[in-house]
């Protein structure tokens, strides 16, 4: 079928919850995709930052595949090796405690926000439930993770919303003092506020606000659905801020293109929920695990992480050396950049890179971001650059 036959059933048949882009994918190789009509694309998005090992990896492809013959799914009445198998990684790179499997980034943080306030239920009693985010967060769609998310245009339509929420300035300790009062049982924040614009948080911040946390036991969650993986040069964003947070929550790249999401929390908690107060049909399931056990065996490796880092400041250069007025700024962290650009201008360089076959994504109102999969190759990126060239002339 060709792109307006598949545009037009589309239209008819699925609901019109996305502004997608004018092209039906149908294959990928690497970080590379083609079209139903067959036009090639270097993708700097990669999925919004799930493929982390890009398309067709072996490792992934050949893990799907050999535990798809065995067994996909037995559901949480039962115990998988590789279920198993992935949390004790996820223990095991980050010295925490246990792993909680959920299919989503938002599972993963209701998951983190039903452990905090149980924690604080368990060991104060009632009335120490709300939880600080950030203005200008984001955590997820469901009507509990829209509220945590800290921008007023996510808390509308769907009342009512989950109670106890409110939203301190980041980079503001003051703020989160201010928030953080008696019924507060947590904090939770991402290190670098991805749909909000790429923007990470100052170190002295987030370390001041890990010092309050430990001063009035509040947990301390920290939201690495997108900053997680690989993503910004450690296996966890929080390890680059020498913090340790009590709760992380995890999805995007951890299958490597597969759902799966995580909430892994330190010893402190992690033996808070138990029979009947948490759980999931689907999440944990060996397929998914067994995806992302390729994918951790390959991402938790110093020599993966130190090319992701050289990759980030290699493209950050190139994209800034490219020296187009248009370009005010190149910022992020490892593979997970914006170049910020003029917001009225933004959508007609997306579309303009689309069109020269470089697809890129967008965060908060200037930015231009870029997801693309952590094992890119240096020759996809001067290519991308060439096409950025003729975009930003
Ligand atoms: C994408 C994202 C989520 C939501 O993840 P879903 O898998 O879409 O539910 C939550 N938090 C952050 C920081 C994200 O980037």
């Amino acid at each position: 079928m060709t792109y307006q036959e598949l545009k037009s059933e589309e239209q008819q048949y699925v609901m019109n919850t996305y502004a997608r882009f004018p092209i039906a994918l149908d294959r990928g190789e690497g970080a590379r995709l083609w079209d139903v009509e067959g036009k090639e694309y270097i993708d700097l998005a990669s999925g919004i930052g799930v493929n982390a090992l890009g398309y067709n990896d072996p490792r992934v492809a050949d893990a799907i595949a050999e535990q798809a013959h065995k067994l996909c799914h037995v559901s949480n009445l039962y115990t998988t090796a590789p279920m198993v198998q992935a949390a004790k990684k996820l223990v095991t790179a980050t010295g925490m405690g246990k792993v909680f499997f959920a299919n989503s980034g938002a599972e993963a943080n209701e998951g983190a926000i039903k452990l905090a306030r149980k924690y604080s239920y368990d060991k104060y009693g009632e009335g120490r439930n709300k939880i600080v985010t950030l203005r200008n967060s984001f955590h997820g769609r469901t009507v509990t993770t829209l509220k945590a998310t800290g921008q007023a245009r996510f808390h509308d339509f769907f009342f009512p919303f989950t109670e106890g929420f409110d939203y301190a300035q980041a980079d503001n300790l003051d703020s989160v003092k201010e928030k953080a009062d008696a019924s507060t049982c947590a904090v939770m924040m991402e290190l670098i506020q991805g749909e909000g614009g790429v923007l990470p948080l100052d170190r002295g911040f987030v370390k001041a606000v890990e010092a309050l946390c430990r001063e009035r036991d509040l947990l301390l969650i920290i939201d690495e659905v997108q900053t997680g993986i690989g993503r910004t040069g450690a296996l966890f964003c929080f390890q680059n801020y020498g913090i340790k947070p009590d709760v992380v929550t995890m999805a995007k790249g951890l299958g490597g293109g597969v759902p799966v999401g995580a909430v892994l929390a330190d010893t402190s908690c992690c033996d808070v929920l138990v029979p009947g107060t948490h759980a999931t049909t689907f999440g944990g399931s060996p397929l998914v695990c067994a995806a992302a056990n390729a994918v951790l065996d390959a991402v938790n490796n110093p020599k993966f992480l130190t090319a992701v880092c050289e990759k980030g400041n290699y493209l950050r250069d190139r994209i800034l050396g490219i020296g187009s007025p248009d370009i005010q700024g190149v910022r992020g962290m490892g593979l997970m950049l914006a170049i910020l650009v003029e917001p009225e201008k933004r959508a007609g360089f997306v579309n303009a890179l689309l069109e020269k076959g470089v697809l890129v994504l967008t965060a908060g109102q200037n930015a231009i971001r870029l997801l693309p999969p952590l094992t890119i190759g240096y020759a996809d990126m001067n290519a991308a650059v060439e096409i950025m060239k003729e975009v930003f002339a």
